[in-house]
This record gives structure tokens, sequence and C-alpha cells, in this order.
């Protein structure tokens, strides 16, 4: 297997402040993470572009677009507040194309069998960020902008998309409730930010509320019972993950009960459906995680599967 992990130092640059838990700190605590778990060798580390403003409009309104890119203060120390805990500072429009530009990149690097697949260790996260505008940590939305970068330039037919973050992504379903070539699949704690009343299942789009402190072996019952036969009948040419980690038992931003092995098995599960269907092709991208130990932790058992080292 080869593995790619798509980075880049901008991504570090934006920041909201020293309060808040989407902090530069997560990428310096994934990285750490992944050289003391003797990962880092099996890794080939690739810088981030800035993405393509074609790829971004593809899935952004004019308006949403330019509410980040106009409104990033001159100065360092500056906040503009988009929401109450979505702020951009200087560098946050840079950090926010390189962050979408990963994961466009790391698409077309394993749609080219240059790589097997991909994480892409980047920020601000994406899944949040509903098409005309951002909202809740989130600028653009990453993985839908790739997801239609692969349809689109790519060609591909049907795509999954992953969601294992403790928050609903309501931004990538906003993206893709009506297009029957996006399946998307996810659990999240409910109710829990950002309230979204949960639509009934479809077979485009199997979305899971469950209670807080519910646990690993819920989880992995739940994924069998309905992920798995909707990715069957799907037959993804391409898998997206939406990979964040605050479902975690530390992570007190939610009330859920997961720990390493269960994103170690959900990421074995995802690797299947790909081998099966996809090509092997994955591109997981890192959305939420915000106790740093177990966001290492955990990054570390993703990219441990991801690499075909467990
Ligand atoms: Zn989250």
């Amino acid at each position: 297997m080869s593995t790619a992990i798509y980075s880049h130092p901008d991504c570090k640059r934006h920041e909201m402040g020293d309060w808040h838990p989407e902090s530069p700190a997560r990428l310096q605590a994934i990285e750490d993470q992944l050289i003391l778990a003797r990962l880092d060798d099996f890794l080939e580390h690739r810088l981030a572009p800035l993405a393509d403003p074609a790829d971004i409009a593809r899935n952004h309104t004019p308006a949403a677009i330019a509410l980040v890119r106009d409104n990033v203060p001159a100065e360092a120390g500056a906040y503009y507040p988009i929401d109450a805990d979505t702020l951009l500072s200087s560098s946050s429009w840079l950090a926010a194309q390189r962050a979408a530009g990963a994961a466009v990149a790391a698409t077309d690097a394993v749609i080219a069998g240059e790589i097997d697949n991909a994480f892409c260790a980047v920020r601000p996260p994406g899944h949040h960020a509903v098409p005309t505008g951002p909202m809740g940590f989130c600028l653009l939305n990453n993985v839908a902008i790739a997801a239609h970068h692969a349809m689109a330039v790519h060609g591909l037919q049907r795509i999954a998309i992953v969601d294992f973050d403790v928050h609903h992504g309501n931004g990538t379903e906003a993206s893709f409730k009506h297009d029957p070539r996006v399946l998307m699949v996810s659990f999240f704690q409910y109710p829990l930010y950002p309230y979204t009343e949960p639509e009934p299942i479809t077979p485009h789009c199997v979305n899971l509320p469950v209670p807080a402190r519910t646990n690993g072996t819920v989880i992995r019952q739940l994924i069998t019972e309905h992920w798995l036969p909707a990715m069957h009948a799907h037959q993804p040419e391409m898998v997206f993950i939406s990979a964040g980690f605050d479902a975690h038992r530390d992570d007190d931003i939610g009330g859920m009960a997961l720990v390493e092995a269960d994103y170690a098995w959900i990421t074995q599960q995802v690797m299947e459906i790909a081998r099966l269907y996809a090509k092997g092709r994955v591109v997981s991208c890192l959305e939420g995680g915000y106790n740093l130990s177990a966001l290492g932790r955990s990054v570390a058992a993703h990219v441990r599967v991801l690499a075909g080292l467990d």
C-alpha cells in the first residue's frame, strides 16, 4: 500500500483565538503521534496546493466564497467573526484554500494511481460548510469540493462519503441531498450541534442519529446493519471520509464513547468497500477532534489501517 499525507504549514496559520478548541495545535499533535507511532516512514508526505477557484465554485456560491475571501483581517491578531465560534484571522483564506486543495490533489493522485489512498491533515475542517456559507468552525467544504471534482473532472458516476465525526455533516448533506450519484453515510450524536432535524434514511443518505454515551459496540452494529448494505448497493467508484475524531470517549466536545480500535475497525470496513468497488481509492480528510492526545492516537489508528499495516 502507498498512503500519502497531505498538509501544509499554512493550515497552522489559521487561528481563532487561544480559547478556541479548533486550534493549530491539533495538526501538531497529529504530526507528533504519527512519528511516535513509527508510521512516518511508511507515509509519503505531500504539500497541499491551493485549491483551484473553479473547484471551490462547484460547491459554494460566489457570495459564500466572497464572505471568507474578502473579510480576512489585514493585521495579525485581529478577527472577523462569521458566527459565535467561526472566525477569520489573517491567514484563514490561505488555510481554507490549502485544505480544499489538499482534498482535490489527493483525489487526483489516487485516481491517477500514484498512491493508493490519502489522509489530508488539514484545517479548517469542512463538513458543516454549506454551499451558501461557512459555519461551525468550517469555511469551505473540503470533502464536498473534492467529490464534485471527482465527478466533474474525472467523470466518476458513483461516490460514497463516510462521515464519522460526532457532529452531523449538514454541509455535505446539503451539497448532495438531491444528487443520486453520491451516497452519504454517517452517524452523529443527536441532539448536538448543528441540531439539524435528522432526515429519514434513503438509498443515498444513511445518516444515523445516536444518543450521547453511544459506544463502539453499538456503532459497529449500526454500521454493519445500515452503512454496509447501502454501500454494497451503491458500488462507489471512490470513497471519501470526513474523518472527525470527536466521538472519542476522551473528547469533551461531544458525549460519545468511541476508542482508537473503533476508528481502526471503521476504516477497515471502508477499505473493504473501496477494495471491492473502487480500486481501493480512499481520500480521508480531517474534520473534528479536540482532545489533542485522543486526536493524535485516533488518527494514528486510522492511518495505520489506510497504510495497510493493520
Ligand atoms: Zn465535529
